[in-house]
């Protein structure tokens, strides 16, 4: 049998990580979001090559990202009024538009849909590296399928070591939850995942976007239905932090202080919204590597970021 097994190095220098992947291997790069796991759709087993680096189901599709007009041209069928006013306002950025997809895209790109997911990422390494690389470039989260997105290099180096071709050393994402997933293939945009680009300001611009129910979610949004950003311990969602009791072999995240902190084998506190998502990932990563058995996260207000935060939260505690 074929061995997978890819030396995967360590790389700084962006034009090499556009080489690689216009040469069709799989490289992960920082995005504002989560890293993603890079692979050109023009190229042949690169996109195969994505879905067995991360064990990650045939039936969910991927993102594409690009950064320039004319590629996101080859990939479309058609630009629709509602999609060219969302990406004035929130492109580059952390909202991904679903358009009718051109013929020769990949259906392993789409699970088979006649549609696809784009991006243009605002994080500059990754805007440099795509545009090095000229091709559209699938790039879901870099992370083995199930567990929490990777935040940082070193948890992408974790998952995927011996997977991938090359992993680029950036910083940590500054939002750090996935992309806002916007549908622009009907009559009115339809949020189906909430992410840093809020439903508050997607109205601004559009006020007739409505919102997926998730009873509808697994058909429209296939990828919805799989489990998703779970680590090992059990995610338990609180709202009155006063009646946890501290154990060691817990943890804690939240944003209102707990009276016994150093009672807990993991503690973070975090100031306001954006420090809870752009922490949340690293902090179950840090809980699976301490071994704890459960952790209890804080819940917030549903509003503004708070919507994909909460998403995030009621996922990981799903059993
Ligand atoms: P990620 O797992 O972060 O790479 O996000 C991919 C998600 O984008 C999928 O799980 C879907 O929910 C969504 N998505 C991707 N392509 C499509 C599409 N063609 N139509 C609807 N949703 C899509
Ligand atoms: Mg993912």
């Amino acid at each position: 049998m074929k061995s997978s097994f890819r030396d995967t190095r360590l790389i700084q220098d962006t034009r090499e990580a556009g080489e690689l992947l216009a040469r069709g291997m799989l490289v992960a790069f920082p995005t504002e979001t989560v890293y993603g796991l890079g692979g050109a759709i023009d190229q042949p087993g690169a996109v195969e090559g994505i879905f067995a680096a991360k064990g990650r189901p045939a039936d969910n599709p991927l993102i594409v990202h690009l950064v320039e007009r004319s590629v996101l041209e080859k990939v479309v069928l058609a630009i629709p009024p509602m999609a060219q006013e969302l990406m004035d306002q929130f492109w580059p950025g952390p909202l991904t538009l679903v358009f009718k997809k051109q013929a020769w895209v990949s259906s392993l790109v789409t699970a088979g849909l006649d549609s696809v997911a784009v991006r243009s990422p605002a994080n500059p390494i990754a805007r440099e590296i795509l545009l090095e690389c000229k091709c559209p470039v699938a790039a879901p989260s870099a992370n083995r399928s199930g567990r929490p997105s990777a935040t940082t290099w070193q948890s992408v180096l974790e998952d995927l070591n011996g997977k991938v071709d090359a992993i680029f050393q950036g910083e940590s994402c500054a939002v750090g939850i996935e992309s806002t997933v916007v549908d622009c293939t009907g009559s009115q945009p339809e949020l189906l995942r909430a992410g840093a680009v809020t439903l508050e300001q997607l109205r601004s611009i559009r006020p007739d976007t409505v919102v997926l129910k998730r009873t509808h979610a697994a058909v429209n949004s296939p990828g919805l239905r799989h489990k998703h950003y779970q680590p090992q311990a059990k995610v338990i969602l609180v709202n009155d932090l006063s009646r946890i009791e501290p154990k060691k072999d817990a943890g804690m995240i939240c944003m209102t202080p707990h009276a016994s902190a150093a009672g807990f084998g993991l503690y973070v506190q975090v100031s306001e919204m954006e420090r809870y998502a752009s922490q949340l990932y690293e902090f179950f990563r840090e809980a699976d590597r301490k071994q704890l058995a459960e952790i209890y996260c804080e819940g917030v207000p549903t509003s503004g970021l708070g919507a994909a935060l909460m998403d995030r939260l009621s996922r990981a505690a799903e059993s």
